[in-house]
């Protein structure tokens, strides 16, 4: 709001003041012509105590004229001042969606347009806090599902190996069983480790030069057991020998070993997956590409979203803790990066953009 000195309070304040003053000689001036017309023919006889207090009436006469006047032409700054007071009042009694009237450009005006927006931000604050609130019920009502689920298993599957009747072989597979749901447990928990870290900020990149190229070359190699036992081939194609960007290698080895481990689990049935890495004039485009069942379109944004998972059936079964792609997400981020995913009958592809430069 632009301070305007002729609209200013002040100014206001000493024009109301002249005016108030101006009404008051002009009253003054009214009596003393009325008693000048009245007293005409003997205002020479007027003793000495007469023109005294007529001096006194008029200087008494004139101060409550001041005042009156005075008072009724700042009425409106007091009215508005309480209008203003209702609206503080208002405030801090938590209703947040009342307004209170600008009138004028005054410094009144500037006073209530100020608690209007003060007004605004603190409902943001509380809605901020009340959904970071819910985010937090919600995470620990998701957690304590998601541990609890392998955990009754566990418990279920050692219950009965330790009961005498069992022969060696049922008691080997049950204790295999438990092995694997602990080792699934084991996962989650340090998914839910990992993504809390990166939530509270705990995570600190270290940004050095990276070549795409070998790094996912050594990802690639190091996930060949996991190729072959799922009947995957694999092909990486690239029209660079070496991609080099400013990155944290280690959190981008994080994040592509998650997509590479979702293209095995998700695309089983697909035969082979896809690897391709473009360069671009400021950055580079990497997109993983599995065949398999592809991801219904209104799911495409929200499986970035943590603990979501398309079909929570299908996904249980390959045992994945709905974290992964959110951790991808969070670390191509930090990067200053984009993480998108499409899914037609070319296949499903999530496709990684990375500056050349981080942002920071
Ligand atoms: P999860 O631990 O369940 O794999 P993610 O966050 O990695 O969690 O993935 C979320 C969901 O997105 C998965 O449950 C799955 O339904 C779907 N998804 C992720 N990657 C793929 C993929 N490459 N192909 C098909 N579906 C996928």
């Amino acid at each position: 709001m632009k301070n305007n000195i002729f609209k200013s309070f002040r100014f206001e304040i000493v024009l109301y003041s002249l005016l108030s003053l101006f009404y008051t000689l002009l009253t003054i001036a009214v009596v003393h012509v009325g008693v000048y017309i009245v007293y005409r023919e003997n205002i020479q006889q007027l003793s000495g105590t007469s023109t005294v207090i007529i001096s006194i009436i008029t200087i008494v006469g004139g101060i409550i004229m001041f005042i009156i006047c005075f008072l009724l032409l700042t009425k409106k700054f007091i009215n508005y001042i309480r209008e203003i007071s209702e609206g503080i009042n208002q405030i801090s009694q938590g209703n947040l969606s009342n307004r209170i009237e600008i009138k004028n450009e005054d410094e009144f005006a500037f006073l209530a347009d100020k608690l209007n927006q003060m007004a605004d931000d603190i409902k943001e604050i509380m809605e901020n806090e009340r959904r970071i609130e819910y985010s937090k019920n919600e995470l620990i009502t998701s957690v304590a599902h998601d541990l609890r689920t392998p955990l009754t298993s566990i418990i279920g599957y050692l219950d009965l190996v330790s009961s005498k009747e069992l022969n060696q072989e049922t008691q080997m597979k049950y204790i295999s069983i438990a092995y694997n749901k602990s080792k699934r447990l084991e996962k989650l928990i340090e998914d839910l480790f990992t993504y809390t870290k990166f939530n509270f900020g705990e995570v600190k990149a270290s940004y050095n030069e990276v070549d795409m190229v070998k790094l996912l070359n050594q990802l690639v190699d190091e996930f060949y057991p996991s190729f072959a036992e799922n009947h995957l081939d694999y092909e990486f194609i690239t029209d660079n020998s070496v991609a080099v960007i400013r990155a944290d290698g280690n959190l981008l080895a994080r994040a592509f070993a998650n997509l590479i481990s979702n293209a095995i689990k998700y695309g089983k049935d697909g035969k082979n997956i896809l690897i391709n890495l473009y360069k671009k004039k400021d950055g580079i485009v990497i997109t993983i590409t599995n065949y398999g069942i592809l991801i219904p379109s209104e799911d495409l944004d929200r499986i970035f979203r943590r603990f979501y998972r398309v079909e929570s059936s299908r996904s249980s079964e390959t045992g994945g803790s709905g974290l992964g792609l959110a951790i991808a997400q969070s670390i191509v981020e930090m990067h200053g990066g984009t993480i998108y995913a499409k899914s037609d009958l070319e296949g499903t592809a999530f496709t990684v953009e990375l500056k050349n430069e981080p942002l920071n």
